[in-house]
C-alpha cells in the first residue's frame, strides 16, 4: 500500500495507535518510493524575494553534463509515471539537454516547472528545440504593487502575467499552467484581490503558508488574527475558482483549527483522504492540504545544482556552506551513473528521520493534542 507510511503517521497523531512503534512508520516511509523528483538546475535567480526559502546564492555552479547523468540516473529507476519539476531557480536554454533526455528515456513522466515568468524570455529556443512541459506552475502573490514589494522588482508582476498567458506556447497540448500565491505578513489581506487579478489562463489555483526554511523568514509568518483573515478571503475566493490550500507547518494548522473552531476542524480532519505525502480534507469548502514535516522525504527527491541529493532543508544553506564539515547532515552525497535510487532513498529517510523529523514529530502530536483540547 502506497499511502501506508502516511496512515501510520495519521493514526498516531490522532491517538488511535500507540506511540511507542513509531519505528514501523519510518520503516514503511523508506520502503515507499517518492513518485516525484525536484530538480534544482542552478541555484541562480534574477530575483531575491522576500519570503524565498533559498538564500541569496553567492556561487555560480553549473555542471550539465554531470546534472544530465545525475537526472537520467534517477528519473531510469523511478516507479511508473514519474513526475520531475524543473525548479529553477530559474529556466535556462541550457537546461533544454537534460530535460530531453528525461522525455527520451521515460515517455511516462510528467515535466514541469515552477517559475517566475522569466523563462517566457527564451519561448524561442523552447520551441526550436521542439520541448514541452506538461504544467508549468508561476507565482503570483499579489496585485501588482504586493507582488513586486514582495519580490523586491518593479516589474515581476508583469514578467509572471506574461509568462502565464503565454504559457501554451511550451506546453504540450492537454499542458496546464498553474499558479501559486504565499501567504506573507505582506500579502495576507489580499487574497481575493489576487484571485480577482490572475488571468483565465490559470487552471489550478494553490495558496501555501510560508515554510520558514530561514531564520528571515519567521518574520513574514502570519499572526492568529492575520491567518484568520486570510481564511476568510479564501472561502469567498474559492466562489470564484477552486482553491486549493497547501500548509507545510504544524503552527499554521493550529492557526487554521482556532480560526474554523476545533470541533469543526476535527470533524473534517477525521474524514480526511491520505495523499502520498500528504493529509487532504474539506474545511467550510474548501480543499486543505497538509504536508507533515515529519515525511518529508516522501514529498520529493530533491537533486540540486551542486549534483548532490539534499533533504529538504538543504536548500536554506548557500552551496558554499553545504560544503563545511558541519552541515554534512544536509546532503546525501553525490548522485553518479552508479547510484541506485532506493539505497539513496532509503539513507535520506534515516539521515531526516536521525537530524529532524523525531523533533519534527514531536512537535505535530505536541501541536495536534492543542488542537484537540480546542474542541
Ligand atoms: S523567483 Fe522564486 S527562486 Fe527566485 S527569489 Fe523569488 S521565490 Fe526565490
Amino acid at each position: 500500500m502506497e499511502n501506508f507510511a502516511m496512515n501510520l503517521w495519521l493514526e498516531y497523531i490522532i491517538g488511535k495507535s500507540e506511540k511507542d512503534d513509531i519505528g514501523e512508520m519510518y520503516a514503511q516511509l523508506a520502503r515507499e518510493l517518492p513518485k516525484v523528483m525536484s530538480v534544482v538546475a542552478t541555484r541562480h535567480c534574477n530575483l531575491q524575494c522576500k519570503h524565498c526559502i533559498f538564500q541569496k546564492e553567492r556561487q555560480y555552479f553549473f555542471n550539465g553534463a554531470a546534472l544530465e547523468i545525475a537526472v537520467k540516473t534517477i528519473v531510469s529507476q523511478m516507479l511508473p509515471n514519474p513526475i520531475v519539476v524543473h525548479e529553477g531557480r530559474i529556466f535556462e536554454p541550457k537546461h533544454l539537454s537534460w530535460l530531453q533526455a528525461i522525455r527520451q528515456i521515460r515517455p511516462d513522466n510528467k515535466i514541469g516547472m515552477i517559475d517566475n515568468g522569466s523563462y517566457a524570455t527564451h519561448i524561442s529556443k523552447i520551441k526550436l528545440a521542439g520541448f514541452k512541459f506538461d504544467w508549468l506552475d508561476i507565482s503570483v502573490d499579489g496585485p501588482k504593487r504586493i507582488h513586486n514589494f514582495q519580490r523586491g522588482s518593479k516589474d515581476s508582476f508583469e514578467v509572471a502575467i506574461n509568462g502565464i498567458r503565454n504559457a501554451q506556447k511550451v506546453l504540450t497540448a492537454d499542458g496546464e499552467v498553474n499558479s501559486l500565491m504565499t501567504l506573507t505578513k505582506i500579502n495576507y489581506a489580499s487574497v481575493l484581490e489576487t484571485c480577482k487579478t490572475l488571468p483565465k489562463q490559470v487552471s489550478q489555483w494553490h495558496i501555501a503558508t510560508i515554510t520558514p526554511t530561514r531564520a528571515e523568514l519567521k518574520k513574514l509568518t502570519l499572526s492568529e488574527n492575520e491567518f484568520k483573515i486570510s481564511w476568510n478571503q479564501i472561502k469567498l475566493a474559492n466562489v470564484l475558482r477552486v482553491v486549493v490550500l497547501k500548509i507545510y507547518e504544524v503552527s499554521d494548522m493550529l492557526k487554521l483549527a482556532k480560526a474554523v473552531g476545533g470541533v469543526k476542524f476535527f470533524e473534517a480532519f477525521e474524514k480526511a483522504q491520505m495523499g502520498f505525502s500528504s493529509v487532504n480534507f474539506v474545511l467550510e469548502g474548501v480543499l486543505v492540504r497538509y504536508f507533515p514535516q515529519s515525511m518529508a522525504p516522501k514529498e520529493t527527491f530533491v537533486l540540486d545544482g551542486g549534483v548532490y541529493r539534499v533533504p529538504y532543508y538543504g536548500i536554506s544553506h548557500t552551496l558554499a556552506e553545504l560544503n563545511r564539515e558541519e552541515l554534512e547532515k544536509y546532503t546525501i552525497g553525490k548522485v553518479t551513473a552508479e547510484s541506485n535510487f532506493r539505497l539513496l532513498y532509503e539513507e535520506c529517510v534515516i539521515g531526516w528521520r536521525e537530524n529532524f523529523s523525531r523533533e519534527a514529530f514531536k512537535e505535530e502530536a505536541f501541536i495536534f493534542q492543542q488542537i484537540k483540547n480546542l474542541q
